[in-house]
């Protein structure tokens, strides 16, 4: 397994004329499909409905790119009874077989990926190279369960037993039907990492996308439906209220991989664990700090912490909120931070040289207005702090990456998520302070530390409350984790698993323990 999504590839994309020229030709391309109505997939058929809901671009609004059902309550339980129906059937597909659809799937996207990335730019407002990354990590997720599959020989081994007249084995089986819960923020990579993980091992899916993102989820769908029995996969959208609701409350769903805000996942949980105990893999956001030692390279921690804290606009899970940065030379730091922050080109996300595309919807737009308001008021802004009053802001859901310093150390906005460009920064003296505020969250998602002194990088590593944690990554200080290398995984507040997506342990929490006996 090569990663398709790799570093020299990042590196090319961001300067080559032919990544542009095939980017040029996808954006013209997809346009042909907008306006279009998409069908649910339930029980191996499409279905079509007149109760529609619209998928705008949130970087211009009257741009109509879909129509997708709202399912009813009815809709979304017979996906999950069509799915409990197809579990032989699948189940008890060989794993060689099932590795062989996934790669088949990746080799597709793999073929597609420049028009599927512009759907997911017009869709989700990600700039060319984030969108471009959203769908190789798609192909990385795929194929890497594929491999973790095949290495584990579908994960059923004879075992050790001293009884000559039993023949024992340990099998791992799947638990049956899952329920997929996806976000707008990686609607290919994020819904197909959890329904790859569920599907491969054998699980039928009942598969709901944020409604501000389907069509990225329909074309995965789309894509594979046609290779499993009818049934393996059901995609039924619509409201969380009625989909995600049914999903949660349904006694036949056997397990639940959800990615979203921690507020909608620990109602989440607590429907779905207050029947029956059943697995519930979830990740659930973050408040993800960096620290900035005197000894950082300043070059390196700027540039780290600007793609961290703006790429996709903040929107990631892994983004930097947070960041601690030592007393003696906060100044130089913020002075060059916020010169690289204000020179980002904000404009539509599917042209060439756009960083800051918009933020999701109205929504996030009216956070972003109040978190402003509060910083103003509470703290010093030293860039951004409002909307993006140019044309390109016509129809669009634009607002200025933001630098927010001076807030109390316990303040709302150090606290809470916002899945925005705003970045609070605070000052420290000595680098065990910076670690005990570094950790001073409920969350513990991703962290990053700046530092060319051996001590403080190993004390952060010992000390970091974190799943994801880097140290002197220029790239990005906390975001962009590598399917295979940099398993995600969520700590405290931001996860109920413990074993990261992209990771060697993953599949384990779609199967179940079942061990054989055969006597003579
Ligand atoms: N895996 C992504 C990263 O490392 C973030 C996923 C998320 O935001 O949920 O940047």
């Amino acid at each position: 397994f090569e990663n398709e999504r790799t570093w020299a590839r990042f590196v090319e994309n961001n300067s080559t004329d032919s990544f542009h020229k095939n980017f040029d030709d996808a954006v013209g391309q997809v346009q042909k499909d907008f306006g279009k109505k998409y069908p649910m997939i339930i029980g191996g058929k499409e279905i079509f409905s007149d109760d529609v809901f619209q998928v705008r671009s949130p970087a211009d609004k009257n741009l109509i790119l879909g129509n997708f059902p709202l399912a009813t309550k009815d809709d979304a339980l017979h996906a999950i009874e069509a799915a409990k129906e197809s579990f032989y059937k699948w189940s008890l597909v060989p794993y060689r077989k099932r590795v062989q659809i996934f790669r088949e799937v990746a080799d597709i996207f793999s073929h597609d990926k420049f028009r599927l990335a512009a759907i997911m730019s017009f869709e989700n407002g990600k700039n060319r190279l984030e969108a471009m990354g959203d769908l190789d990590e798609s192909i990385d997720f795929m194929r890497f369960y594929a491999e973790q599959l095949e290495i584990n020989q579908g994960f059923s081994k004879d075992t050790k037993n001293d009884n000559p007249t039993e023949k024992t084995k340990s099998t791992l089986k799947p638990y049956g039907v899952w329920g997929i819960i996806s976000p707008f923020n990686f609607p290919s990579a994020i819904a197909i990492g959890m329904t790859s993980g569920a599907l491969i091992t054998g699980n039928t899916t009942v598969l709901k996308p944020s409604s501000d993102a389907p069509i990225s989820a329909f074309k995965f769908v789309e894509s594979i439906y046609p290779k499993l029995p009818p049934a393996a996969i059901n995609f039924v959208t619509g409201s969380g209220g009625i989909v995600g609701k049914t999903i949660l409350e349904s006694l036949l769903v056997d397990g639940i991989a959800f990615t979203g805000s921690q507020e909608v996942g620990m109602t989440g949980y607590s429907t779905f664990e207050a029947s029956r105990p059943r697995p519930f893999i979830s990740e659930m956001g973050g408040k993800n700090p960096a620290i900035i030692s005197a000894s950082s390279d300043i070059e390196k921690a700027t540039d780290g912490v600007l793609r961290a804290a703006f790429g996709f606009s903040g929107q990631k899970c892994s983004a930097c909120s947070r960041v601690y940065v030592q007393k003696s030379i906060a100044s130089k730091f913020l002075e060059r931070l916020v010169a690289k922050t204000v020179a980002l080109k904000i404009g539509k996300p599917w042209e060439k040289d756009t960083y800051i595309g918009p933020v999701i919807n109205d929504a996030a737009v009216k956070k972003f207005q109040k978190a402003s308001d509060i910083a103003k008021k509470d703290g010093k802004i030293l860039c951004g702090g409002s909307l993006v009053s140019d044309d390109t802001n016509k129809n669009g859901n634009f607002v200025t990456p933001t630098i927010v310093a001076n807030l109390p150390l316990d303040h709302e906005l150090i606290r809470e998520e916002l899945f925005l460009p705003f970045l609070c920064v605070e000052e420290f003296e000595n680098f065990d302070d910076a670690l005990a505020m570094a950790n001073k969250s409920s969350y513990g998602l991703t962290a990053g530390v700046f530092s060319q002194d051996k001590n403080e990088i190993e004390k952060f590593f010992e000390k970091i409350e974190a799943g994801v944690t880097y140290a002197n990554r220029a790239a990005s200080a906390t975001t962009g984790a590598m399917v295979g290398a940099q398993p995600f995984v969520g700590w405290k507040d931001s996860g109920i698993s413990g074993k990261g997506a992209g990771g060697a342990y993953y599949l384990l929490q779609f199967l179940r323990e079942q061990t054989q006996t055969r006597c003579e």
